[in-house]
């Protein structure tokens, strides 16, 4: 079956007992033990819950994974991912992860002794040098945030695969539908299910999934014993958003399309990065490893005026942080996300004052259009 179709029917569109076209909320911490002789599979809520269950039995199948696990955030999911290494382990990460998983690496996870060097995962052979004999994982996200760079990922993963290493994706701006980071080599994949997956800007969310039942298993136990789990709640409604992720998607795509053509040619626009934009350098290797380009796109505008100008005036987008909802988000990455980055480091990495990211929504494109003509023109 396709994806889009796998969205829909996985093993959980119907519930057996009544018949209901959904998963119930079982708003239960514990379960009763009929049989003390035998174990049973529910009998904590933080070990184990049907509605959990069945979101990640859903992103298990999605990503075409052995097993999956659902948390209560992105980074709670990265978090515990990341809980499956030792002091000691060196772990090699792409310099521009989302700002969230460098922060967890380079403060939670150096003071118990796992050490990382960040690399261009757009150079393969700086993954190649950074190798050292303790190196345990390499972690990837692409396309990158907020510049969208595209790392390729069957290269990338085969040096991984080589060097013995665990290879991590974070797949929240591609989600299975249009990338599925385990087909091409990884082992494990990560998710801010409050991104797409989720889709209506409601609930936060983390999601894994491990390619292999043993990596699970190690992954289990992080999440069994570090606890950073989801409520029934929150777990159903991004199986509610799963549900439309193709029609979403398709729609964002499309209007992300429209929008970073008709920024291209502004006369106010100094540059546009969206990997579905002719002379994007990465475009042939993300149409080569992902069937779309995505709903982020990011552009510069001529100067730092026009960059608040513009934030100041949109009114079909939310100025945000946050990505992948039904609504356009645009977001200034100097005073949110990349906010912490040091100003050198930032400017060497092209993040500056004058880039916008947008997170394309399901609005009609040629209001968003209106309104961002509009908005340009200021001041
Ligand atoms: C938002 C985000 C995260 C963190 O997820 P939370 O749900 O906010 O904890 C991780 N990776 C990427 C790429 C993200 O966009």
């Amino acid at each position: 079956m396709q994806c889009g179709t796998l969205l829909i029917h996985n093993d959980h569109e119907t519930e057996p007992l009544s018949g209901a076209l959904g998963v119930p909320i079982i708003q239960s911490s514990t379960f009763q033990q009929r049989d003390l002789s035998r174990s049973q599979e529910y009998d904590y809520a933080r070990s184990g819950n049907p509605t959990r269950k069945a979101l990640e039995e859903i992103i298990a199948r999605l990503e075409q994974g052995a097993r999956g696990y659902a948390f209560g955030s992105g980074i709670a999911a990265i978090s515990s991912v990341l809980g499956i290494f030792s002091t000691g382990d060196h772990i090699i990460a792409a310099e521009d992860i989302y700002g969230g998983s460098w922060r967890i690496l380079n403060t939670f996870y150096k003071r118990w002794g796992l050490e990382m060097t960040t690399v261009n995962a757009t150079d393969p052979d700086e993954i190649r040098r950074a190798l050292k004999p303790n190196t345990k994982a390499l972690f990837l996200e692409t396309p990158s945030n907020p510049l969208l760079k595209i790392t390729d990922l069957r290269v990338c993963l085969a040096i991984a695969r080589e060097a013995g290493l665990i290879s991590i994706v974070d797949n929240t701006f591609m989600t299975p539908y249009l990338q599925r980071p385990l087909e091409l080599g990884a082992d494990i994949v990560v998710h801010s299910a409050t991104k797409f997956l989720g889709g209506h800007s409601d609930v936060l969310s983390g999601l894994a999934v491990t390619k292999t039942e043993a990596l699970g298993s190690r992954v289990y136990a992080v999440q069994n014993g570090f606890g950073a789990i989801p409520g029934p709640w929150d777990t159903w409604l991004v199986i509610r958003g799963i549900k439309t992720l193709k029609v979403r998607l398709d729609a964002q795509e499309a209007t992300a399309r429209k929008l970073s053509a008709w920024l291209d040619a502004h006369e106010r626009v100094e540059q546009v990065f969206y990997p579905g934009l002719a002379g994007h350098p990465g475009r042939e290797i993300n149409e080569a490893q992902a069937s779309g380009a995505g709903a982020v796109l990011s552009f510069k505008t001529k100067t730092r005026e026009q960059a608040l100008g513009f934030l100041s005036k949109i009114t079909l987008a939310a100025t945000a942080v946050s990505l992948g909802g039904v609504e356009t988000i645009a977001s200034y990455p100097v005073k949110m996300s990349h906010a912490a980055i040091p100003m050198a480091e930032r400017e060497r990495l092209g993040i500056t004052d004058t880039l916008i990211r947008i997170s394309v929504g399901l609005e009609d494109p040629e209001d968003l259009i209106v309104d961002f003509a509009r908005a340009l023109e200021t001041p």
